[in-house]
């Protein structure tokens, strides 16, 4: 073999022996490069069945924890729709999911604040003892139980100029804004009047067992609170009337039209409004305020929420 020839099969060979390296390093670096995506969420998301938007919105939001988990479900187009909802609690979405599954005629945010408050479930199962603790934000509704002994310490007796009945109580602040409101409301020529306020466990059995003779429970349910379950045992709580009216028609009343517009301002809120029975689970009361604070209660206001609502949210959130 000549020199020449000798050389130019080196220089082949080593050329050869660079591209056989190059391309290696380039299919090694591609095929760590494809592992590496393959181990993104965002990856495993898409694959897993979400679209590229939902991917996107998850990964923005989740932890490292949560997307774990998330992946360990089957894929539901529904769950970005519940993570998106302003009361989405993470403790709920399988109830979130359940519930909408059986009542899918309802919207997400109903059914949000369905389970939120309890009310996928019948009233009165599962309740736990109202959190007393709480003082003016304390729940008492069917699935928040006073019980038999919870008294406020501080109640005071109601002025019969402010109110019927024979020396009603009211808590001393729900009363202070009270007189706060009234007057505010005389000023506007309305007349606000108490006709019942706080109630204790004995008077609520009564009345709720006069109720059941009259109508049966289930009439009575939606009307009355059983003993330990009744607001008005909190002392934050005011039935109200004005001169010449009843339940039935106060809210065709210029007091009525009042208290929408300004009863926030005070800290007082309508409890039971219309529309939202499923949630609050009594029939709509224009009479019946309940004094929460300013703050929560304007809160309410503008975000047109029941109170069990809010509790649900704010002061039991995903805990
Ligand atoms: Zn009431």
């Amino acid at each position: 073999m000549s020199k020449l020839k000798l050389k130019t099969r080196n220089i082949v060979i080593a050329v050869g022996c660079v591209v056989i390296v190059v391309v290696l390093a380039v299919g090694l670096f591609r095929w760590k490069k494809t592992l590496d995506y393959q181990a993104t969420y965002e990856y495993k998301l898409e694959h897993h069945g979400y679209s590229e938007e939902d991917t996107a919105y998850f990964l923005e939001k989740l932890s490292n924890e949560e997307l774990d988990a998330l992946l360990a479900r089957d894929v539901d187009e529904n769950i970005p729709k519940f993570m998106k909802e302003e009361y989405y609690l993470k403790k709920n979405l399988d109830q979130y999911l359940a519930y909408y599954q059986e009542n899918s005629d309802k919207s997400i945010t109903d059914v949000i604040a369905t389970v939120n408050v309890g009310a996928n479930k019948e009233w009165y199962t599962d309740y736990v003892d109202a959190d007393t603790s709480k003082d003016t934000l304390v729940l008492a509704n069917k699935f928040h139980f006073l019980g038999e002994n919870y008294e406020p310490n501080d109640l005071v007796e109601v002025s019969n100029w402010y109110a019927y009945g024979d020396g009603p109580l009211l808590r001393k602040i729900a009363y202070d804004e009270f007189v706060g409101m009234y007057n505010a409301a005389k000023e506007d020529g309305q007349d606000i009047i108490i006709n019942s306020s706080y109630r204790d466990y004995q008077y609520q059995l009564d009345l709720y067992n006069d109720y059941v003779s009259w109508y049966g429970q289930t009439k009575t349910d939606e009307m009355a609170a059983r003993p330990g379950f009744s607001e008005h045992q909190t002392g934050l709580t005011i039935d109200v009337t004005t001169y010449g009216e009843n339940e039935n028609t106060f809210d065709k009343t210029e007091e009525f039209a009042w208290l929408q517009n300004h009863a926030h301002e005070y800290g007082f809120i309508l409890r039971y409004p219309e529309g939202k029975e499923h949630l609050t689970g009594y029939e709509y009361e224009s009479w019946h305020y309940r004094y929460v604070g300013v703050e929560v209660a304007t809160y309410i206001h503008e975000h047109n929420i029941t109170y069990d609502e809010y509790y649900a949210f704010f002061l039991e959130g995903d805990n």
